[in-house]
């Protein structure tokens, strides 16, 4: 799928690239402790297993520097290749420098230049870190963040601000510092050494209008490619709402070479819902496609009974189940749609748009439930086992109508 970008250069990070023509990529982080080898090396592999292209591990101690070598070789061993990246704050440049096999191991770093170091500490500890990553021939996001914005720079644009003759508003002025802080940061690692083709740029909010408004004036401002993300977006709803409204209106102007949605998990929650939720996001506005779309109309009073909810969940369940195989095996599968819908009212017509559909019965309807394949009815389906015959037309589907690919021996 083609999708107009706004950012013309391409970063390497490992094997995979950001920006430019390349597909806009997934990320994620982690949220274990990462000097816990055995646990942060799990969660990675579920992370890359869900989708995640890039992983970022938080790099904030020895241990934790220490660490990331053995993490790397146990994701080898695991034959997971997924790049990592380590975010780095206050110490990065100390634990990078003592960790040698650190920053060899990582594909990335993540440099926050509001949180590099303090006062007269800041600058050179900012240079020290490009310089390694110039040394390793690695790739820097320069990632600013509103929480954590560089103090100086807002209070002499706030000083500024205020000798205007028309004073622009506060939020206004952090916004634009916000982008001059990613900017200059940017223009600084140039002049350490570090390759235009080496940066992205990043600029987290927790509001959905700032982000929009400083994602857009960074975007014609340069052309690194740009991570998006909506910081702190919440839990639950409120998180994947926040993050996909703000990321929506970005992603349609072009603007977002890569993306995160950090949501707070439940405690003990599935941290790969971050993944499932920037692919959908990235799959139902068409930009890429990553697992065959589940189509489910929403019920309503002619469905009064839960069946065809659960059909579809189990439909979704499966064909999540399946895909790492069949992604192997079959080319363009995850382009294909199932419709479960719930009565005759839509359920026909929306079955005929998708690849393989069925329409389940409505409340007082016939028990029985046609199932359409590329627009034509192929059977009707009746009894207690609607669920697994339909699950085993799927599975025939997909053997028939994707080409197999090529497996290595
Ligand atoms: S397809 Fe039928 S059950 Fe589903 S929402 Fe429409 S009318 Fe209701």
């Amino acid at each position: 799928m083609s999708h107009k970008r706004r950012s013309s250069i391409q970063v390497s990070v490992g094997h995979v690239r950001v920006g430019g023509d390349a597909p806009i990529v997934v990320q994620s982080m982690t949220n274990t402790d990462t000097a816990d080898i055995e646990a942060t090396a799990r969660q990675v592999q579920a992370l890359a297993r869900a989708g995640s292209e890039l992983v970022r591990i938080t790099v904030n101690t020895a241990e934790a520097a220490a660490a990331v070598a053995p993490i790397r070789e146990r994701l080898e061993r695991a034959g997971l290749s997924v790049p990592l990246i380590g975010d780095f704050h206050f110490n990065g440049h100390k634990l990078l420098r003592e960790h040698p096999e650190c920053a060899a191991a990582l594909a990335k770093y993540r440099i926050n230049p509001g949180n590099v170091g303090r006062g007269s500490k800041r600058d050179p500890q900012f240079a020290e870190m490009i310089e390694t990553a110039c040394r390793y021939q690695k790739p820097v996001r320069i990632g600013v963040n509103w929480g954590s914005l560089d103090s100086d720079l807002l209070t002499r644009l706030m000083d500024e601000n205020s000798a205007r003759a028309e004073p622009l508003d506060a939020q206004q002025v952090m916004r634009s510092a916000v982008v001059l802080s990613a900017l200059g940061s940017a223009r600084r690692a140039e002049e350490l050494g570090l390759p235009h083709d080496r940066i992205v740029l990043s600029a987290k909010v927790s509001g959905v209008q700032d982000l929009i408004a400083i994602y857009r004036d960074l975007a014609g401002r340069c052309d690194y490619p740009l991570h998006l993300g909506l910081t702190e977006a919440g839990m639950g709803s409120k998180g994947i709402v926040a993050s996909t409204a703000g990321m929506a209106v970005l992603l349609q102007e072009g603007i977002g070479d890569t993306i995160r949605v950090s949501l707070t998990p439940e405690p003990n929650g599935d941290r790969t819902q971050e993944v499932i939720v920037a692919q959908e996001i990235l799959q139902t506005m068409g930009l890429r496609s990553f697992t065959p779309l589940v189509v489910a109309c929403p019920g309503c009073g002619r469905t009064t009974s839960t069946f065809f909810q659960e059909l579809a969940a189990r439909i979704q369940a499966h064909i999540r189940m399946r895909m790492p195989q069949w992604r192997r095996e079959y080319q363009g599968v995850e382009e294909m749609t199932v419709a479960v819908m719930g009565c005759v009212v839509n359920g026909p017509g929306e079955s005929k748009h998708a690849n393989v559909g069925i329409s389940l019965p409505g409340t007082g309807e016939r028990p029985v439930a046609p199932v359409y394949e590329d627009g034509a009815k192929t059977v009707t389906l009746k009894g207690e086992r609607i669920a697994e015959e339909f699950q085993e037309i799927v599975e025939q589907y997909v053997t028939r109508h994707y080409a197999r690919r090529a497996v290595d021996a």
